[in-house]
């Protein structure tokens, strides 16, 4: 009989982990990092000792224990978890967002990763920038079409989402067939993907559904989300209202919104500026014209190794500007600032004598670091900012569905039932098909009943 886990994403927003299993083969949605609803122990000012990251996460229960899929070099030596399973087991990746991938570099060497090709290229750039997660460094397959672990069939399915290759996935067993949105939106480039994933899961045993959105009170008569369009008319617009410079925060695995902000920049006759690992990243996958700052202004090592590192695996170098040039041409630059590194805002031409005091000066904010209000970074920065008299300028939308665009999805697909996850209010979804809020570990069959 097929059964089905959920060991993460549970009143949470992220840490997905869902396991299917026939008496003789084991799939594994996504291996995300825990990220605990209430408190993170491992939160700064804590820092996860090198080598230790999965051990210690075991020992608190920020992991979960799923025999045979962990790499016994990180584990205690002869360890039961670390022992090999005798199912066939494979591990599917939806998108290459730390609350999915971050727990892959934990895995077993034997154990294949399959996800789509842009996402594999995507994990070979983070892996370049140093930003990845914790472990080793996860070795992907590039899957395309359907990807059989024993008895279980697996098919990628694009959904539009934030970041290169996201997808959902379909998996067929022996007992029916399970579909997993991973994130996804409605709302992005018009849903030219999620519409078809939709149509492909239409009738489903079970759907594995997202919730992030759920997770908020949206104030009424808030609207629909930004398109694309429209966050980067707002950061043209922002651009073009600054006399002189103006910062940016974006996220960098959102490759196609930093393309085409880095093309409105330079149709402002201004150069995108970015920290070392972000640059990096977007180098390593071949994005034309990416800058970063050259030796004039000091950055933290990881930036400096992670520069050296791209540039070293053959993709030529990354251009570079100094400070002397910024200072001396504020309104010909776009700067992303290192957020974790907050002093080195005083190396930027901020205040007198290259800006004229009460200038506008913009903080242009589309879902960058730090995130929002519920990360420990936030109110310092906006401090900082407010020091400075840098204005935030909020453009963001975000990669996820509204509660409207999830409730019409799962009436269209209508499954024979609905598992709500990946939210801290995953009970907000009331629909009309039978719904299961799952408990952590507890094994289920394909219509949702709980086996004891
Ligand atoms: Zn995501």
């Amino acid at each position: 009989m097929t059964t089905i886990e959920f060991f993460g994403g549970i009143g949470v927003i992220g840490s997905s982990k869902i396991m299917i299993s026939t008496p003789t083969a084991r799939v594994l949605l996504d291996m995300g990092l825990d990220i605990p609803a209430e408190r993170d122990l491992f939160r700064a000012p804590v820092r996860e000792r090198p080598g230790f990251e999965l051990r210690d996460r075991l020992a608190v229960g920020f992991a979960p224990e799923i025999p045979g899929v962990y790499d016994p070099a990180q584990l205690d030596p002869g360890a039961t978890l670390g022992r090999p399973h005798h199912r066939s087991t494979a591990v599917f990746l939806s998108h290459a967002h730390l609350d999915h991938d971050g727990a892959l570099g934990f895995l077993r060497p034997d154990v294949p990763v399959h996800a789509h090709p842009d996402t594999v290229l995507l994990e070979a750039a983070i892996a370049v920038s140093g930003t990845g997660g914790p472990g080793n460094r996860p070795e992907l397959t590039p899957m395309t079409g359907t990807v059989t672990v024993g008895d279980i069939a697996v098919e990628a399915v694009p959904v539009d989402h934030d970041i290169p290759g996201a997808c959902g996935f379909l998996v067929t067993t022996p007992d029916g067939t399970l579909a997993y949105t991973g994130d996804l939106n409605f709302h992005r480039d018009g849903a030219r993907f999620s519409q078809g994933f939709v149509d492909r899961a239409a009738g489903v045993d079970m759907l594995v559904t997202e919730t992030t959105m759920l997770s908020f009170d949206i104030p009424a008569g808030a609207g629909e989300p930004r398109t694309e369009a429209e966050v980067l008319d707002l950061a043209e617009e922002a651009m073009s209202r600054a006399p002189g410079l103006a910062l940016v925060s974006m996220y960098v695995r959102d490759v196609d919104r930093a393309q085409r902000l880095m093309a409105r920049a330079a149709a402002h006759g201004r150069t995108m500026v970015w920290p070392g690992q972000s640059a990096a990243l977007l180098h390593h996958l071949g994005v034309e014209g990416v800058t970063t700052w050259d030796g004039s202004r000091p950055q933290t090592r990881c930036h400096v190794e992670a520069v050296a590192r791209a540039e070293a695996s053959g993709h030529g170098r990354i251009r570079t500007v100094s400070l002397d040039a910024v200072r001396a041409s504020p309104s010909s630059f776009l700067i992303q600032p290192d957020v974790s590194d907050v002093p080195s805002l005083l190396d930027l031409p901020l205040a007198a004598p290259h800006r004229p005091p009460g200038t506008f000066l913009p903080f242009i904010h589309a879902q960058g670091e730090p995130l929002g209000p519920f990360m420990a970074n936030w109110h310092t920065y906006m401090e900082w900012l407010e020091r400075l008299d840098v204005t935030f300028v909020g453009i963001g939308s975000s990669g996820h569905a509204t509660g409207e665009a999830l409730h019409k999805m799962v009436m269209d697909i209508h499954p024979g039932v609905v598992v709500p996850i990946h939210g801290f209010r995953p009970e907000a979804l009331q629909v009309d098909v039978p719904r299961l809020l799952p408990e952590y570990g507890t094994s289920y069959t394909l219509n949702g009943r709980a086996l004891r």
